[in-house]
């Protein structure tokens, strides 16, 4: 298993790239850290799958360094890195076994043949697919591929790192999270570096202990779940993480006080954010109050969903979502409340420190 550099990468798909535009990936420069479990979580074309395959060695990124443990691999080719690598879409041998499927990648480097069977015969009882061994790749079901894919990903322990490219796509939501429970444990067991590429918050936020988010390009945030939920770096984190996600407002800031519409508000400190062209204050669902007193709203809507409401407020031209606890109710003439914890500001969309 290895540490990896990624150094001030950048990757443009097209010839001549002028601005930061014509890149898929802007600049990306982190490290991950020996035997880590990462989820690198982003919405579609935000350029996760692009990230994994400059580490794989598919891509060779247009600038910047990548090492493993320290040395240089940029140059070298997918072989050399060592790296196992699950796609999106399975890349299966329909005219092979399932067994065989998953020895390929072990015969390739020599292995003997007591230890493949050994291997790939655990692998097969892992991904559920024992009973399947003799049967020919070609006519099993897109889910039975996916986990074969899965599993050749997992049969070899002496990689470098493991990536996963949103492997669990067509795989029902039960499978999924038992196959999910078996890639931590087998973090767990082998501490394995592991990258797992997903667009869903709830499949990183399980797996990860560390959660890397991509958007346009970039890396926004890398924190736990915790971290991400309660301060978003950039408003796009606010958005993605958490259901509803966080509710974000322009705001005019002046000695302490922010100002939405006509109201004021008082900040847990004072904040001055110097020359950013949007100033806006965020702030989650979960630290809104609805009660009998603060700022009059308008009802827009009201989600029950189970144990707790979503309710659609509206502040003057504003909508802003309030979560409603079990048993909490809608006052007959309903205001709004900001706790002052879960205020965040930003300027240009990037979150100020301080508060
Ligand atoms: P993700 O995996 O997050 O969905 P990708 O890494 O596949 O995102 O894509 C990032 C950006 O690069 C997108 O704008 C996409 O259209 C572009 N892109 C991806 N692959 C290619 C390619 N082979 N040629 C040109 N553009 C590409
Ligand atoms: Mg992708």
């Amino acid at each position: 298993m290895a540490r990896i550099d990624l150094n001030h990468i950048r990757h443009a798909y097209g010839p001549n790239p002028k601005s930061d535009k014509d890149y898929a990936l802007k600049e990306v420069h982190h490290s991950w850290e020996d035997g880590g479990a990462y989820a690198l979580l982003g919405p579609s074309g935000c350029g996760k799958t692009t990230l994994l395959n400059i580490i794989s060695g598919l891509i060779h990124p247009s600038h910047g360094q990548l090492l493993f443990n320290g040395e240089d691999v940029t140059n070298l080719s997918t072989q050399e890195r060592n790296i196992a690598q699950v796609f999106q879409f399975p890349v299966i041998y329909d005219t092979m076994t399932v067994y065989d499927n998953l020895a390929f990648p072990l015969r390739n480097r020599g292995v003997p043949e007591a230890e493949i069977d050994r291997k790939v015969r655990e692998t097969l009882e892992m991904i559920d697919l024992a009973s399947w061994a003799k049967k020919k790749a070609r006519g099993l079901t897109a889910d039975q591929k996916q986990k074969i894919s899965l599993g050749r990903g997992l049969v070899r322990s002496d990689v470098n790192a493991i990536l996963f490219d949103e492997p669990l796509t067509v795989i029902d939501p039960h499978m999924k999270w038992v196959l999910r429970s078996q890639l931590k444990q087998l973090h767990q067991r082998f501490g394995y570096t592991m990258v797992y590429v997903t667009h869903d918050q709830t499949e990183a936020l399980t797996f990860a202990q560390k959660v890397v988010v991509m958007y346009d390009g970039e890396i926004v945030q890398i924190g736990t779940p915790e971290e991400l939920f309660e301060r978003p770096k950039h408003t796009f984190v606010g958005y993605f993480i958490g259901s509803p996600g966080m509710n974000v407002m322009p705001v005019k800031l002046s000695g302490g006080m922010a100002q939405i519409g006509s109201h004021q508000i008082q900040l847990p400190a004072p904040v001055m954010p110097a020359g950013a062209k949007t100033v806006e204050l965020g702030i989650r669902p979960e630290y809104v109050r609805l009660g009998r007193s603060g700022m009059p709203v308008v009802i827009a809507k009201v989600e029950d969903i189970g144990r707790h409401k979503i309710v659609r407020t509206r502040l003057e031209n504003q909508d802003i979502a309030v979560i409603v606890g079990e048993g909490g109710d809608i006052p007959a003439e309903p205001h709004i409340a900001f706790d002052p914890k879960g205020i965040n500001i930003y300027a240009d969309s990037w979150r100020v420190g301080g508060l």
